[in-house]
């Protein structure tokens, strides 16, 4: 845990509690926190993260040294670990990487760009598309083919033109231009500047950030046909040579760049293929070396507003976990997490569940019809807590060759990565696979699976803990908990099903009823204004949904288990999980790319819907946190 440890702080007394919950609760702990030179924020969830963080750096660096361990997984990520450590291997890899990207150049229009297309995706190039196998949201027992548009150099798509769009490009020119000198590539102006104007073009056609927020409208299911057409490439003849059979379609997540595709690569190949060159670049150079990790760092810490580069110790945590996550995970809650806490857990969850029965069983704007199939829903959610009991399959294959440089054995592990996905194209989906790690300090609920996941690094202090109360407890991962199974109701939950299939089962009159209240809650966060920043109704919708029902159920069930709960404690520990520290920077990124609303909003302006939240610090008329009960919002 850091020196900042935002967990045990005392109240300020410089606000009312009855104004500005948030701060109350926060604001003398956030006036004192220093925020570490390498990130962009401190508080609550990243407090747990540097814990774990630093703990694994122990427990790595402490296997590091031991001669032999009885795990071959575990012995892989090690090597891995110990390769990003040795900088001076690492060097060795800059022929190897300059060499991948000089093949662009001889690549020299669309025509024959098409021809080496496969060799590029198998080589890990920067596409002008992105192509993958993800599971059919349409049938969740198997899996799909995805064509999507490529990630902009600016976080998001509205932000090219505007004043800081263009300081941030600055930014990222410089350091491109510095980052080309170093490794000797001639003409870089013109290739940076042939690089920004690629990414213009894509940012008038791709999505932005708002519109990828609507997942469902990601499902666009194409005839294999018209897509090679739209592509200008005869992916029929690609999809077979790489995956042994053509599937019956394609699901196309971005229709508009995929309509401008074919123009837009036609009439500026040399635009793309500077901008390719560089991207692929950029995304590579920081394994040569820690110097080039820091040049490479420029532009990212100016996105968050980080003032000094990560360790290197945390890189090659970082790094090992991005190939080797699951490994870790295991190893993490094995060695730290205990039955009792899973056990208890395991209570908490299915007492929330019970509440979310209970309500829906006295929901008064919904027919019997839509509830039967709401309440199917949730006794089909399958519950994965802590960490799975062993490492998946796939990991078995992520053998690398020890005598390479880094950046080589990336490019290796990328390589395997991508074949085993793509070898999954026409199995069945197995369900019970984890989507986050043992050793992350989050939790998600997976539309496509219909489970919830809490791993062993989330249940931890202020969140949980077997030594602070009930209410505490239920302040904390109750609401996290509530807050998973809400998305399984949230605005894109609502149109999937207990399997996991975008499917409507709700009766036309009850899902408008559902529209209106949605639309509700767009409204109570789309007139917040953070340090002068605004936040997005419409990109924050389903967050606000979940924390809403989060709040909703936790509240429920702690009253079923301890009526006389003393609700100041659950409000208070509700306020202190969102604590954080935030550089404005990175304040200001969020606003624009995060689903989740601002962490003071999601405390202070939830609780306000909440009657119980009136009652347990008698907020009167005239009270800076009191809403009008009209306007109060609550959805499940
Ligand atoms: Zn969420």
């Amino acid at each position: 845990m850091s020196e900042n440890n935002a967990i045990n702080h005392e109240f300020n007394d410089k606000v009312r509690l009855e104004d500005d919950l948030y701060s109350y609760v926060n604001g003398k702990w956030i006036e004192n926190a220093v925020i570490p030179d390498d990130l962009p924020c401190t508080g609550g969830f990243i407090d747990l993260s540097v814990g774990v963080e630093k703990l694994m750096i122990e427990e790595l660096n402490a296997l590091s040294k031991q001669n032999q361990i009885d795990d071959e997984l575990l012995n892989r990520a090690i090597n891995l670990y110990k390769k990003v450590l040795d900088n001076d291997n690492r060097k060795k890899g800059l022929n190897a990487l300059l060499d991948k990207i000089s093949l662009l150049d001889n690549i020299k229009d669309n025509a024959s760009f098409r021809s080496y297309l496969y060799y590029l995706y198998d080589n890990n190039y920067t596409l002008p598309f992105s192509l993958g196998v993800s599971i059919d949201s349409k049938d969740a027992t198997k899996y799909c083919l995805t064509i999507s548009s490529p990630s902009l150099i600016l976080p998001d798509a509205t932000m090219y033109g505007s004043d800081s769009g263009n300081a941030l490009l600055g930014v990222y020119k410089s350091m491109i231009k510095a980052i080309l000198d170093e490794v000797g590539i001639q003409d870089c102006d013109d290739l940076i500047n042939k690089t920004i104007a690629f990414d213009e073009r894509l940012s008038k056609i791709v999505k932005t950030n708002e519109e990828w927020a609507d997942y469902i409208k990601a499902y666009n299911p194409y005839e294999v046909s018209k897509a090679c057409s739209l592509l200008d490439w005869n992916l029929k003849d690609f999809i077979h040579s790489r995956f042994g059979k053509t599937p019956e379609k394609i699901i196309v997540a971005d229709p508009r760049f995929l309509d401008n595709y074919k123009e837009l690569m036609e009439e500026h190949y040399e635009e793309f293929s500077a901008w390719s060159k560089v991207l692929t670049l950029y995304s590579n150079i920081g394994y040569i070396s820690e110097e080039f990790r820091e040049l490479s760092s420029i532009y990212s810490n100016a996105l968050s507003g980080a003032k000094a580069v990560t360790n290197i110790d945390k890189y090659a945590y970082r790094l090992t976990d991005r190939f080797y996550s699951e490994v870790l995970g295991v190893y993490y809650g094995k060695k730290y997490f205990g039955e009792e806490a899973k056990k208890d857990v395991i209570s908490i969850v299915h007492n929330l569940i019970e509440s979310y029965k209970h309500r829906l069983l006295n929901n008064t704007w919904l027919s019997k019809d839509t509830i039967k199939k709401a309440i199917l829903k949730l006794d089909t959610m399958i519950i994965k807590i802590g960490y799975p009991d062993k490492v998946e399959e796939s990991y078995k294959h992520l053998v690398f060759s020890e005598d390479k440089s880094l950046y080589e054995i990336v490019e290796e592990l990328s390589k395997i990565k991508s074949q085993y996905y793509d070898s999954l194209l026409f199995k069945e989906v197995d369900h019970s696979l984890w989507v986050m790690s043992g050793n992350t300090v989050n939790a998600c609920y997976n539309p496509s699976f219909n489970d919830i996941t809490f791993p062993a690094a989330i249940l931890q202090h202020p969140f949980y803990s077997l030594s602070q109360s009930v209410e505490e407890n239920y302040g904390g991962i109750g609401c996290v908990i509530g807050h998973e199974i809400s998305h399984a109701f949230d605005n894109n939950g609502a149109q999937m099903d207990e399997k996991g299939n975008i499917n409507n089962w709700w009766t036309k009159e009850d899902y408008e009823h559902f529209q209106e209240k949605t639309e509700l809650m767009i409204k109570e966060f789309d007139s917040l204004e953070l340090n002068g920043n605004k936040v997005n109704g419409k990109l924050t919708v389903s967050e606000n949904i979940a924390d809403n029902g989060g709040i909703t159920s936790s509240l429920e069930s702690l009253h079923r288990i301890k009526p006389d709960a003393d609700l100041k404690l659950f409000f208070i520990n509700y306020a202190r999980i969102w604590c954080i520290k935030q550089r404005p920077e990175y304040e200001k990124l969020l606003l624009t790319v995060d689903v989740h609303g601002p962490a003071y909003y999601r405390a202070n302006m939830q609780v306000r819907n909440f009657e119980e939240f009136y009652q347990a610090f008698d907020i009167k008329e005239g009270d800076k946190m009191f809403l009008p009960k009209e306007q109060r919002v609550i959805i499940w």
